[in-house]
């Protein structure tokens, strides 16, 4: 199903993120993957709208995205949504890589930018690519009939300055022809629904949907932050701090705050719930 149509229904859509299991080796990469599935299996119940697959920084994982993806689809028959970044390549390798998605069957697609690979500061446009999602939302609207979905900030881009023109410039991408916002994770229900009524009034009327990352270890707190920039409410922070040495308690506040936040997410109307699962059903099941 399209994401415009997941998304009118009146049910809830549950979606779950994974990324491409990394291998030290090539021979790895079959059972990596089924082990992946297993744990897919894990969250089959709770019946997906879709399973959306990262791409790897930099194109990395290119292929294997594309392996996970098919086989998501074929043996779970669950909708996947690869991702999909602008980093490292040319028009014409985009139309290669998701036309052959089309071909096999995928409805939807992320349609990203993508972080400047390791060691570069600043994004670089590639020799006949692009340099921000807009123009590959843009490419990928003119070329296919994928539903697209893109990415959001509650908190702001790191590299933009402000949330006004972060919206601003999300609004671009809409009217490219995004179908959907996906959101970075946040912990501030607050900062969400402020950033839901700025992109309404803005004129972005496209489902918005908060992406949820379960806590259940404390080394995950540093890579929160630098990753997403985002914050944790101080009471939260607190209450982890306390229990930074018993790995059990950590897990039980994390799961505790994930439930509330997504109890008031739901009673406050929202249309699906996109966790981040790290590959794991744990957290999320
Ligand atoms: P854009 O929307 O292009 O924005 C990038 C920056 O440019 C922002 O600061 C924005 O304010 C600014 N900007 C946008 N348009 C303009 C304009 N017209 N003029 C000037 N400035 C502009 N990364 C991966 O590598 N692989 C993944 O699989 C992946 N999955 C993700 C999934 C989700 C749900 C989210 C929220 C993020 C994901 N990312 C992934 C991270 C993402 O690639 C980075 O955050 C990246 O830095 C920005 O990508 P974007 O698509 O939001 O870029």
């Amino acid at each position: 199903m399209k994401l415009k149509e997941i998304y009118k229904s009146s049910k809830l859509a549950i979606s779950f993120e994974v990324f491409p299991p990394k291998m030290k080796e090539i021979a790895e990469k079959e059972q990596k993957i089924q082990s992946l599935l297993d744990e897919l299996g894990l969250l089959s119940r709770y019946n997906p709208a879709f399973i959306s697959v990262t791409y790897g920084a930099g194109g990395s994982t290119q292929e294997t995205t594309f392996d996970v993806v098919l086989q998501i689809k074929e043996k779970l028959n669950i909708q996947p949504m690869p991702h999909f970044t602008c980093v490292g390549s040319t028009r014409t390798e985009i139309l290669e890589y998701i036309k052959k998605f089309e071909e096999q069957g995928i409805e939807n697609i992320l349609a990203l930018r993508g972080d400047p690979p390791k060691g570069q500061e600043q994004f670089v446009k590639p020799k006949d690519g692009f340099g921000y999602a807009y123009e590959l939302v843009k490419f990928i609207k003119a070329h296919t009939d994928l539903g697209i979905g893109v990415a959001g900030y509650p908190e702001c881009h790191q590299e933009c300055p402000g949330l006004d023109i972060d919206i601003q410039y999300l609004k671009q991408k809409v009217d490219c022809g995004a179908d959907v916002v996906i959101t970075q994770l946040f912990y501030d229900n607050k900062r969400y629904f402020e950033f839901v009524e700025k992109a309404q009034a803005k004129g972005i009327i496209v489902p918005i949907i908060p992406g949820i990352l379960p806590i259940t270890t404390y080394s995950q707190l540093d890579k929160i932050g630098s990753m997403s920039g985002c914050a944790l409410p101080q009471e939260f922070k607190e209450n982890l701090e306390k229990h930074r040495d018993n790995p059990e308690a950590i897990k039980s506040i994390g799961l505790e705050f994930a439930i509330n936040q997504c109890s008031e997410l739901l009673a406050n109307g929202v249309r699906g719930l996109h966790f981040f699962t790290l590959n794991k059903a744990f957290a999320t099941g």
